[in-house]
């Protein structure tokens, strides 16, 4: 059985790229935050210790017990093909990053999923913390997914952990305030996403929160055109018109967010 609860390591290598990226910003900042950081640093750290709590080490477990999703989505392709283990790594890098792309269009396109997945989007400043800014409901939905994409692909836990590894530093990556000179930013942006790219789907104007859903490689977004480019992120305003005061933002009215009718201006 694949297993997919976080190991301890794989939370200590978060927390360190949390602390890599947090020094980064201090010496290389891409622009002031006009907000306190330290009161979105706690709410968006107590999000993530909870989903720690609830999702990794309580629900996945559960999930793992439960014989009828194990049996439905064990299809082994891997197996099956033969592949040999360098083409599975890759496999489940590419594989897993596309579906991590069109769960996160769904997120933006349904509105019963925006009700999570807005938490994630009204943070009012874009920095490291962000990235770990998310509703244990959307977390725990996602993490469904992709326990059913393990099984049905019939990937190892380490191939599952490599990818983890990536797509957690990525996430990182493209949230940090760190300025990155445009020529390498450019070459980059090219097969990866860049913070430049991410920046611009946490404007608060809709057709560009609507774009750049990608997290590891930027050809999905080229490949299914919701790519946006060219855009002034230092002007930009970052989190949700529909949620702009403070007294909105606190971790209870985050937490019940989702209880809120969807409501998104443009
Ligand atoms: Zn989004």
């Amino acid at each position: 059985m694949v297993k997919t609860n976080i190991p301890f390591y794989l939370s200590l290598a978060g927390i360190a790229g949390i602390v890599f990226f947090l020094a980064l910003e201090r010496v290389f900042p891409f622009r002031r935050m006009t907000l306190l950081p330290w009161q979105r640093w706690l709410i968006n750290f107590s999000l993530s210790f909870c989903n720690l709590l609830i999702v990794d080490q309580g629900f996945v477990i559960l999930l793992q017990r439960t014989s009828l999703f194990t049996e439905l989505f064990h299809l082994d392709l891997f197996g099956r093909l033969g592949l040999n283990s360098f083409s599975r790594v890759i496999l489940t890098i590419v594989i897993l990053d596309l579906a991590m792309y069109v769960w996160h269009r769904l997120n933006h396109a349904i509105p019963f999923l925006w009700r999570f997945h807005r938490v994630h989007h009204s943070d009012r400043e874009v920095d490291v913390t962000t990235a770990s800014r998310f509703h244990f409901g959307e977390v725990t939905l996602g993490a469904m997914i992709n326990y059913a994409l393990m099984l049905s692909l019939g990937a190892s836990i380490w191939e599952v952990r490599i990818f983890k590894v990536i797509f957690v530093f990525m996430t990182q990556l493209t949230h940090s305030n760190i300025r990155i000179a445009k020529p390498q930013e450019d070459i980059f942006w090219l097969v990866f996403v860049s913070p430049s790219m991410h920046r611009i789907h946490h404007s608060d104007i809709r057709c560009e929160t609507d774009s750049n859903y990608g997290t590891i490689f930027s050809v999905w977004d080229r490949l299914f055109r919701t790519i946006v480019s060219g855009v002034n992120a230092k002007k930009l305003h970052f989190g949700l018109k529909e949620f702009e005061k403070p007294q909105e933002l606190t971790w209870p009215r985050l937490i019940t967010m989702p209880l809120k009718p969807v409501e998104r201006k443009k």
